[in-house]
């Protein structure tokens, strides 16, 4: 039996929010079913819930749960499914498992937040941690909502047994977290997945036809889309189809990025055989500063023109105009643009075949040096890590030191160069990221010499604002700058909680 239609979503009727699910032709109606039903009975509204069916012959029946009797209604003919909810669904509170699915380790969170919550920034952030060395002897480092720490280690094998571990381990009372005593209180899973290509430009509702498309982008990010297709699979296998998955993906908010921009001046051909062209990530990240950086000063998101700086592990700038990305400096992958902790950033592209050449490299060990040799540790010979650096610099005046750090200031503030020419001026400089947040000398750094462009930074207000939110650029200051903590987590779960809802997709 197959369900038809293409309507998806609740809709708000007094105190009262239905949702109707019309399922494409090709979709069995199984999964929107067992979806939807698990969906519904972990939230409050269970005991309220009705459920409706419209056949094509006509006629509508009411059910409480069965789905042997839905599928005796129906028939084999297509059919609409109506749930309703008599509770409005802005208050219907979900616990989301968020998860980001590396190579061998695991990183997650858990989330409890609604779309009132979301409105009001008061989402409850219930547990966070990693699993590292998924494998072999994995380590497990944990923190609830109390602070409280602990890290542990367990053999895990794959994605699989550390997720199952890992949710096992939420739902004991070892946790500390209250509210998960069972894995059935997971009522969402949402997943940071790095490639969506051409093809998503919002977060996406899980199912075979988007897995499919990320697996489509395997090609785009080989080394990212399959561990998060691990993860989905592993979430998957441990909750069932029942509970709902979300795709939040890295490239999604670079959508809107130009074709001037985002195409590479390489024969046409090989954007349309190959779509080589730029991407950009990091994009959950930027996309969330900007919503900050909007709400702290009270503007629409038409008014925000910023330059955000995602400096982290990896970094990227992005050049937003009226709220969405016209530029971003990482491109086909994330080798691209700003100097990073072992990337190199921009470079001039003869200089693959020249190492290959010079030092007997295939073409894939010269990608993987400058992926994972080169940019703060390939100059300073140390170390990738910015604070270390720091440290080093300031007990040995280290030269290379000293070099690694200011190629990576410079090839910052050219790119806000850059980006003011690209948006015709902006008004803030957005710093984010490990670096970005913590940093207030190499913002400094960053932001020397730029009174030309009308930044100048508050040196107190710059020092001070370390790991919070806080605007860093002196009175009288025509373009500003702000320090803005990011928090993909956050973003990934409320995404998470509005795609279920059928909330229109946010900005
Ligand atoms: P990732 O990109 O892996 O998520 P992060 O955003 O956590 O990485 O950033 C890691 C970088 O931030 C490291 O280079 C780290 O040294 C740097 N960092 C963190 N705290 C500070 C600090 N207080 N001062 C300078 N650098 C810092």
């Amino acid at each position: 039996m197959v369900l038809r239609g293409h309507e998806q979503g609740y809709q708000q009727r007094g105190r009262e929010a239905h949702r109707s699910t019309r399922d494409s032709k090709k979709a069995p109606y199984e999964f929107h079913f067992s979806l939807l039903i698990p969906e519904i009975a972990n939230l409050a509204a269970a005991r309220t819930v009705g459920f409706y069916c419209e056949s094509e012959r006509g006629g509508r029946v009411r059910f409480n749960n069965a789905k042997q009797r839905l599928a005796d209604f129906c028939q084999d003919e297509p059919a609409t499914f109506i749930l309703e909810l008599h509770t409005p669904c802005s208050v219907l509170t979900m616990n989301v498992l968020v998860i980001n699915s590396g190579s061998s380790s695991l990183k997650f969170q858990v989330i409890s937040t609604d779309l009132e919550r979301i409105k009001q920034f008061k989402d409850g952030r219930l547990c966070r941690g990693e699993v590292e060395g998924i494998g072999g002897e994995a380590i497990i480092t944990f923190k609830n909502r109390q602070a409280e720490s602990q890290k542990f280690t367990a053999p895990l094998r794959d994605v699989s047994a550390a997720l199952d571990y890992l949710v096992r381990f939420i739902a004991s009372d070892r946790s500390g977290v209250t509210e998960i005593k069972n894995t059935t209180d997971v009522n969402a899973v949402g997943h940071r997945v790095v490639h969506g290509g051409e093809r998503f430009s919002e977060s996406a509702l899980i199912d075979d036809k988007v897995l499919q498309g990320i697996e489509y982008c395997i090609d785009l990010a080989p080394l990212h889309n399959p561990n998060n297709i691990k993860g989905i699979l592993a979430a998957r296998e441990l909750f069932g189809r029942t509970v709902p998955q979300v795709a939040v993906f890295d490239t999604a908010f670079h959508h809107s990025i130009p074709e001037q921009a985002y195409l590479y001046a390489v024969p046409y051909h090989l954007y349309r055989r190959h779509r080589i062209r730029r991407y950009g990530f990091h994009g959950t990240s930027h996309r969330y500063v900007a919503f900050r950086y909007r709400a702290l000063r009270g503007l629409t998101r038409e008014q925000t023109n910023i330059i955000s700086l995602h400096l982290g592990n990896g970094c990227s700038a992005a050049a937003i105009r009226g709220g969405s990305p016209v530029d971003t400096s990482m491109g086909m992958t994330p080798l691209e643009g700003l100097v990073m902790g072992t990337r190199c950033g921009d470079l001039d592209p003869a200089i693959v075949n020249v190492i290959a050449r010079k030092e007997g490299m295939s073409a894939s060990e010269v990608d993987t040096l400058l992926n994972t040799q080169s940019g703060l540790l390939g100059i300073s010979g140390l170390t990738n890590d910015m604070r270390e650096l720091q440290a080093e610099l300031k007990e040995h005046e280290d030269r290379r030191v000293r070099l690694a750090i200011a190629i990576f200031c410079y090839r910052a503030r050219k790119y806000i160069g850059a980006y003011l020419a690209c948006m015709g001026g902006a008004d803030a400089v957005v710093f984010t990221g490990g670096i970005g947040e913590n940093s207030p000398d190499i913002r400094a750094q960053i932001c020397e010499g730029m009174e030309w462009a009308g930044l100048k930074l508050d040196p107190s207000g710059n020092q001070e604002t370390v790991a919070r939110e806080g605007k860093i650029s002196a009175e009288g200051s025509s373009l500003l700058a702000y320090a803005i903590p990011t928090d993909e987590e956050l973003l990934i779960a409320r995404d998470t909680v509005r795609v279920i809802l059928g909330e229109p997709h946010p900005s």
